[in-house]
């Protein structure tokens, strides 16, 4: 498939077909990404205000034979709203697309425009004494569509789902400039093939989400909250089927936290404060919500002093307020930031089924010692058996002495993820940067069908071209 450049004919097309001030070009921000891994080139930024709008452009775009790069927040974190690509693309971003169009609290769903920022959703749902659970880190940047196109997970994914498991209904700009629409807010809806779970995780690639039908929950009555140490992932694991059976399957977070993430928070970031004056080798941050059940930090409590005994758990600290729970949150949240302080060698987004993170975790440490002076920093959301396995240079040595051992490292992690039955990317995505890690690892078949459903929609390869199959 050849690409046409961005011509000032096509520019020109672009800028009379659709209202003054939609076209510019790309400020310097919008060609970067959180990680610093990608730099994009950009003919243009589109910034459309609806979907007719967007349909206008992608219809130019697919004449022209221009590829797109779908934007909303920019925090993407596998390269996939940034393209270094030739001829130019242009980028288009939702983030005038921010209206709340319905709430329907009868229905428990809620539609919107695909620019709406995270946070302003769960605002509005609140708004609605209802609750839309989907919260991640990059929540007050983060835009629905972006979620949306990455099926983004986040810390309640264990009671609640990914965003797919949000979602009733989808609107799109398909790349010949058509119009998906598909706001329906049903609960059962057989009627052939399901294409808003094939454009949802699709990354841009197939077409450009301009608005989405949620689904909401029950606001919980009352929220409990405890931090734990644990003597190993063993009893992690252990200790997430105790919960969830004490607390009638109420448990919406369970964290898993490494020494070494307190050790880098305390060196990094010391002003976040660490819940035990000595630092434990794990931690698992527990979180369930529960609906009319006041009682539910004394039932949490009591189930874990119960395991004390059993030696699952070694000490408790159960939030008495808000700034406790949000206390214990920021120790979780500010992990990441810490570990870039630090600087990774290499960082992995993997899943494996839940009884096989303490094998998966001992064997990965096991091999990594054995590749030289390096440490792992292993933590994240334990119950749905995603982990950050992120490797660092051991203490003293800096990461671009090791950067020579990225792909070794990189290699080992994902050869064992493979070998354990699991996912080399759980949360991210494929984007620019694991395209190759999906032609190694996935099911030759799943990957024939991933092709043939790319060709069969984006004949000409306008729409994120390099985003999860190569070009
Ligand atoms: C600090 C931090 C913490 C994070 N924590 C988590 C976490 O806990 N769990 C988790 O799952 N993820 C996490 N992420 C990743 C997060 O899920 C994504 O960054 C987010 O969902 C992307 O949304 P965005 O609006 O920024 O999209 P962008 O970054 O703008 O785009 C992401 C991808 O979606 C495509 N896209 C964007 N908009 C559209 C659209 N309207 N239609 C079609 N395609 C589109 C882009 O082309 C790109 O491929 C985290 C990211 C950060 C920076």
């Amino acid at each position: 498939m050849t690409l046409s450049a961005a011509t000032p004919e096509f520019i020109e097309k672009l800028m009379t077909a659709l209202p003054d001030g939609t076209i510019s070009e790309a400020p310097a921000g919008y060609l970067s990404e959180p990680r610093d891994l990608y730099q994009g080139t950009a003919a243009c930024l589109v910034r459309p205000r609806n979907v007719e709008e967007v349909s206008i452009a992608v219809k130019l775009c697919y004449e022209y034979g221009v590829s797109i790069i779908p934007y909303a927040g920019g925090t993407g974190l596998v390269g996939g709203q940034v393209a270094d690509i030739d001829p130019a693309p242009i980028l288009l971003s939702v983030e005038r697309m921010t209206a709340i169009r319905a709430v329907d609290p009868d229905n428990n769903t809620m539609t919107v425009d695909a620019g709406v920022i995270l946070t302003d959703i769960q605002d509005a749902a609140d708004q609605a004494d209802r609750l839309f659970p989907l919260s991640l880190a990059a929540e007050g940047s983060c835009r629905i569509g972006g979620n949306l196109a990455t099926n983004a997970g986040g810390v309640q994914v264990l009671r609640y789902g990914n965003t797919r498991d949000l979602c009733l209904g989808l609107e799109a700009v398909m790349p010949d400039g058509s119009i998906y629409r598909g706001l329906k807010g049903l609960r059962k809806d057989n009627t052939g093939y399901d294409l808003r779970n094939l454009l949802i995780g699709s990354e841009g690639s197939l077409g450009i989400i301009t608005g989405a039908t949620l689904k909401l929950h029950a606001k919980p009555a009352k929220m409990a909250t405890a931090m734990t140490v644990v003597p190993s992932p063993e009893a992690a694991v252990k200790l997430l089927q105790v919960m969830q059976s004490a607390l009638d399957g109420l448990v919406s977070g369970f964290e898993l936290i490494h020494g070494t993430s307190l050790e880098f928070l305390a060196d990094k970031l010391p002003d976040v404060r660490q819940p035990f004056a000595d630092r434990p080798d794990w931690m698992v941050l527990i979180e369930a919500g529960g609906g009319e059940d006041a009682r539910l930090d004394e039932r949490m409590l009591s189930a874990l002093e119960g395991v004390i005994e059993d030696g699952l758990v070694e000490d408790v600290l159960i939030a008495q307020n808000m700034q406790q729970r949000q206390d214990f949150w920021s120790v979780r949240e500010h992990i990441p930031l810490a570990n870039r302080a630090v600087g990774a060698v290499s960082s992995h987004d993997i899943s494996v089924p839940v009884s096989a993170v303490p094998e998966f975790i001992q064997t990965g440490f096991d091999a990594i010692a054995e590749l030289g002076d390096l440490r792992v920093n292993c933590f994240g959301h334990v119950g749905d058996g995603n982990l950050h396995y992120n490797v660092f240079p051991a203490a003293g040595l800096d990461r671009n002495d090791m950067l020579d051992k990225r792909v070794a490292i990189k290699k080992l992690i994902h050869d064992l993820v493979h070998q354990f039955d699991g996912s080399v990317s759980a949360e991210h995505g494929i984007g620019r940067l694991k395209v190759a890690d999906l032609e190694t690892y996935s099911d030759p078949t799943k990957l024939a069908m991933i092709k043939a459903i790319k060709t069969a929609l984006d004949p000409k390869g306008i729409m994120n071209p390099g985003v999860i199959v190569r070009t």
